[in-house]
């Protein structure tokens, strides 16, 4: 059966194929399909016949947006000695909603020029969380993940089922009200338009009412199993520090031992680095091999720059970004004072 992933998957071959051929870009950068099933690798198409191998469907959980910078970077030609540098060619490269919006944050932040890009927008359908398929599968290996339009054809040694494909689609594509590319070029497959979600945090709620003991006790639990890989920190687009606090040696702000206090410091660190631009695309949450539940963190911030400065990350690329203006108006009842607000257990 050829469903709409297939067409997609055409469609952006041709794109692709057409940008190549008309000399426009340098590269084309996408998916293609993993080593093992139901996984993809980030992917740069520079020739027609690799073309070929570019791939769009419900296992692209990595975010395209993240290996921009690099991409162009590498394309570069060197400048010569004495000589300013040399301006990136051209790439191509396809966006969802989430991966769309943090391109339009690494534009804000000057990481990724927009004259560079040819945007191919398309619409998610929601990507599938693989342990949710495996988990649906105790004790089996799979072999292959065919994918139709609303099941998943799921093959291993002498056995085939079909999982009806939205039981086993990732939480954050379950809450996104963006699943289509906000900016954009071109576009291949069908438009959806905004979803309208209900309650968008729901998943935040369990939490929010253990009380600041309990939630401790929940975060230390979960994030004591960190083997400290940074695999989530890597296939963040917001990541791209060239030393990150976690590598720094002068001065060492973290230990590199798997001390639980470091953990802490790298998780906490790192998703304020991350509020007021994380789109919650759960690329950091797909690539955790302990299972741990970043997005838990990401989300709560995002929830609270949305609340207190009525803002949503990459939806457009002139808004003022929430965390580098100050209004006098700002309720800072974070900041402690003594008998002041913020004293209280929130
Ligand atoms: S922190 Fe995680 S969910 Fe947020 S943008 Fe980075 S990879 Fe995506
Ligand atoms: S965790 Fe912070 S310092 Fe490290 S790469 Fe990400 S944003 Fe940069
Ligand atoms: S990917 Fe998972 S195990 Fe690796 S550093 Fe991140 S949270 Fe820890």
């Amino acid at each position: 059966m050829r469903g709409i992933v297939h067409h997609i998957t055409e469609e952006l071959r041709n794109t692709a194929r057409e940008l190549l051929a008309s000399g426009r870009i340098s590269a084309f950068l996408g998916f293609r399909e993993g080593d093992h099933p139901m996984t993809v690798a980030p992917f740069a198409a520079r020739t027609a016949e690799e073309v070929e191998l570019l791939i769009f469907n419900s296992f692209c959980v990595l975010n395209s947006a993240n290996t921009i910078p690099e991409l162009l970077r590498d394309l570069t030609p060197p400048a010569k000695r004495g000589e300013p540098p040399n301006e990136p060619p051209m790439i191509g490269v396809i966006a969802t909603g989430c991966w769309s919006r943090n391109i339009v944050v690494q534009i804000q932040e000057h990481q990724v020029p927009r004259d560079k890009l040819v945007i191919v927008g398309v619409a998610s359908r929601g990507m599938v969380d693989r342990r949710k398929v495996l988990a649906k599968l105790p004790n089996s290996d799979v072999y292959s993940v065919e994918e139709q339009d609303h099941l998943l054809l799921v093959r291993g040694r002498g056995y085939e089922v079909e999982i009806p494909r939205w039981e086993v689609v990732r939480d954050n594509c379950r809450s996104c009200s963006h699943p289509e590319a906000v900016d954009f070029d071109l576009w291949i497959g069908p438009k959806t338009g905004p979803r309208s979600i209900d309650a968008p945090f729901q998943e935040l709620e369990e939490i929010e009412g253990l009380g600041a003991a309990g939630r401790w006790e929940w975060f230390s639990n979960e994030f004591s199993r960190c083997i400290r890989c940074y695999a989530c920190r890597n296939a963040c687009p917001l990541c791209y520090c060239p030393t990150c606090f976690v590598d720094d040696s002068r001065p060492q702000w973290v230990g590199k031992s798997a001390d639980f206090s470091d953990t802490a410091t790298f998780h906490l660190l790192r998703a304020y680095h991350c509020a007021g631009r994380c789109t919650d695309c759960g690329a950091c949450e797909s690539v955790c091999p302990m299972d741990i539940p970043l997005r838990k963190l990401t989300k709560k911030l995002y929830k609270a720059v949305k609340e207190r400065f009525g803002f949503e990350p990459g939806l457009s690329s002139g808004a003022t970004l929430p965390l580098s203006t100050f209004s006098s108006e700002d309720r800072e009842e974070f900041i402690l004072r003594p008998g002041g607000p913020g004293q209280e257990e929130r």
